[in-house]
């Protein structure tokens, strides 16, 4: 059985009333004891609850050393016996009261079999931060959805399927004051007992930023393992990673009593915390509070109607907006779309000075290098031509970048996924699949690192594979010099055919791969959103620079490599025209020529894309060494006229945009899917449909007589 639900109080599932029976029908002398913790917010409903499973069968007594009440009582249900325990209210389970701490180490400490979360739903946004804390800790966690009575008054319409479905996890409709549900109840904690409910262990999504500190601190708690022992087995480490973010006092207290001041982990914690401090601004724990917030907002958005809707804080005000389900859709294309205004129009000014540069420094170094030869040559057009010809576009890369940083750290990037999650459930892939494809933009390494926040592993494999297909900045230099030398009127339309054809075949391999690799159905689950936050501008520029300066140090290690090396094999041997079809590179092209001959490219080509599997760039830095003409753009759009006609340039924008992802994007792919197999086939089926889609352009703009 998946998933325990009911519909409605009257109409029970037949599943529920027949396993009743099979319990109730297996009457045994001993019965098996089973602890029961029911916990909630103050005034949920708890001892209500309490009362209606315990009846006359309770003991009042006090938590050890505090004046708390702690109040347990009996309850028999077929073959079990509950012993259930009324814990205290509270909203959260932080260390600021003396009631959240008792909860806690209740829970971490004795373990029950399962803790009944009474939720008040005529409150549920409020009810439901605690919990995402229960979820963390371990233990099974079934909803008691009290207060149904209220809600239906007031208008609340909860979907108790989508809601149970989206948290994986019972949730059980009572009425506490009129003791209905309550036998539902029990015999849902029968079955959980029994192992016939999954759990699908959802927790939240503390964002890319935060998860990898917890990645980083659990490794470091692990580490530690010999000297934390008994108290390891007590916590879980993500729950233990995630209070030394928020500094918790009680679990500092514990955890300096076990290690040594200057244990790598508080080390480590330092280390985080200062890193996130410096992205957010603010407290981890202020963000880690949002994402939970943030969880429950996306949970009730999706499962929760209200017959009047009324805005509480000014960030639901601004996703009545731009997650309303026709409105999001064109503000989305606008911030798109301005992503790509700025990118184009605005990295222009830039590149020109950058260009100008590079121009001075090739003339420099050709006027005042003029021996040795060689040396001249390995300057002027390996280095200068074929690093510049990339780092010209630094400008455009960094402000993508930046663009994408805003959009994530505003949190809008969550609003995108949420409003295109149907769309994307069409695709069989669900809303969280979005973002790493937002993020392919930029650069496919950190975007297929995204995926991590899918939770199944099917939607995740599929998201990963198609990400390559979206145009990153790496192609952003073959569209730019390719367009500019092709279709210098309409070099806007060109590259965003280009962009849009990403997309579409993006579309079509997902529908694909779903069909045919990884059947089966998006499973739901809750999107985060998270309060809109002002980004700060260090935080932003944190962001874009840690992305942007990987390119920075490809142009100077792999990009400044592949260059000298395809200068040499122009080169030499010595004494050859330079770059012509008689040097090695010349060569090698024409060995590798009958394979792309067919769609109408020549031994250049060949070589451009050989050397571009490491990196796209190199497709450019390749073809401004080889034509042998520095950096200087004009001449190369001349000399490019002479191998490609507008044509096959287009059908080689288009094979640079879909062949083999590159060298890093494969690495990316292999450490995330812990498959060689997967890598492998991501490398085969680009390659595949690289050629396909080049011949098809080819081919047909040959038949329409696009040739000349
Ligand atoms: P606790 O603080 O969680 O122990 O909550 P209580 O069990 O003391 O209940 C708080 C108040 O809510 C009491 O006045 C209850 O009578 C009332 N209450 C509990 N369950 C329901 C319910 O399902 N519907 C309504 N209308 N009131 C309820
Ligand atoms: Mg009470």
């Amino acid at each position: 059985m998946a998933i325990l639900y009911h519909t409605t109080m009257t109409a029970r599932p037949a599943r529920i009333l027949h396993l009743k029976e099979g319990v109730l029908g297996q009457q045994n002398d001993k019965p098996r004891s089973i602890t029961v913790a029911l916990s909630g917010n103050p005034n949920a409903g708890k001892t209500t609850l309490f009362n209606n499973l315990t009846g006359a069968r309770q003991h009042v007594g006090n938590w050890p050393g505090v004046t708390v009440e702690k109040k347990e009582g009996t309850c028999k249900y077929g073959d079990y016996r509950f012993e259930v325990v009324d814990l205290p209210g509270t909203y959260s389970l932080t260390a600021y009261s003396l009631e959240e701490v008792i909860v806690r180490e209740y829970i971490t400490g004795e373990k029950p079999d399962i803790v009944v979360d009474i939720v008040d739903a005529s409150n549920i946004e409020r009810n439901l931060y605690l919990t995402t804390q229960l979820m963390e800790l371990g233990v099974p966690v079934i909803i008691a959805l009290n207060m149904m009575d209220v809600a239906e008054s007031r208008g609340i319409d909860i979907n108790i399927e989508l809601l149970s479905e989206l948290l994986g996890l019972p949730v059980v409709p009572i009425v506490g004051l009129r003791n209905r549900g309550t036998d539902d109840l029990k015999c849902v904690i029968a079955a959980v007992v029994n192992g016939e409910v999954k759990f699908r262990g959802v927790h939240v999504n503390y964002g890319q930023e935060v998860e990898e500190e917890i990645d980083k601190l659990e490794s470091a708690i692990e580490d530690e393992r010999p000297a934390l022992g008994e108290y390891l087995g007590k916590y879980s480490t993500r729950w233990l990673a995630v209070k030394l973010l928020e500094e918790d006092e009680a679990i500092m207290e514990v955890l300096s009593g076990h290690l040594e001041a200057d244990s790598s982990l508080f080390e480590q914690q330092e280390k985080s915390l200062a890193h996130l401090y410096s992205i957010f601004g603010e407290d981890v724990e202020t963000v880690i509070v949002d994402y939970r917030y943030g969880f429950v907002a996306g949970t009730a958005r999706e499962a929760v109607k209200r017959e009047i809707e009324e805005p509480v804080s000014t960030s639901d005000r601004i996703d009545n907006i731009l997650t309303n389900r026709i409105l999001g859709f064109p503000f989305f294309a606008f911030f798109m779309w301005s992503m790509f205004f700025l990118t184009f129009y605005l990295g222009k000014i830039p590149m020109d000075w950058i260009e100008r540069f590079f121009g001075g420094l090739g003339n420099f170094a050709a006027t005042n290098l003029t021996s040795p030869v060689w040396l001249q040559s390995l300057l002027v057009d390996g280095v200068i031509g074929g690093v510049g010809a990339v780092l010209v576009f630094l400008p455009q890369i960094f402000i993508m970048f930046l663009c994408i940083s805003l959009l994530e750290d505003t949190g809008y990037m969550a609003r995108a996924a949420f409003i295109m999650d149907r769309v994307m459930h069409w695709l069989g892939l669900h809303g969280k699949s979005f973002i790493p494809m937002i993020m392919g933009f930029g650069c496919n390494v950190p975007a297929v690192m995204a995926t991590r926040t899918l939770e199944s592993e099917k939607d995740r494999n599929i998201t990963i594979l198609i990400n390559p297909l979206m145009s990153c900045t790496a192609r952003l230099p073959v569209y730019a010099l390719f367009t500019a030398a092709f279709f210098t009127a309409h070099q806007g339309t060109v590259t965003f055919s280009l962009y849009l054809l990403g997309i579409i075949l993006a579309v079509i391999m997902a529908k694909l791969f779903r069909r045919f690799l990884f059947p089966g159905e998006a499973e739901p689950f809750v999107m985060e959103l998270p309060p809109y936050r002002w980004p700060t501008l260090k935080g932003t520029f944190i962001h874009m620079w840690e992305r942007g300066s990987l390119f920075l140090r490809k142009a100077g290690t792999i990009i400044l490599a592949g260059s000298v090396v395809v200068w040499m094999l122009s080169y030499f041997p010595s004494g050859v025209e330079y770059g012509s079809s008689a040097s090695l590179v010349g060569k090698l092209g024409r060995l590798l020529e009958p394979l792309v001959r067919p769609l109408g490219f020549d031994w250049r080509a060949a070589v451009a894309l050989l050397f571009g599997i490491v990196a796209k760039e190199i497709v450019v830095s390749t073809f401004g060494t080889i034509l042998g003409v520095g950096e200087d753009q004009e001449a190369i759009s001349g000399r490019l006229q002479g191998v490609f006609t507008p044509l096959t340039a287009y059908a080689f924008m288009a094979f640079t945009l879909i062949y083999i992802p590159c060298l890093a994007t494969v690495a990316v792919i292999k450490k995330e899917t812990g498959s060689w197999r997967l890598a492998a086939f991501s490398v085969l089926y680009t390659l595949t449909l690289a050629w396909i889609v080049a011949f098809l352009i080819y081919r047909i703009g040959l038949l329409c007589g696009l040739g000349g």
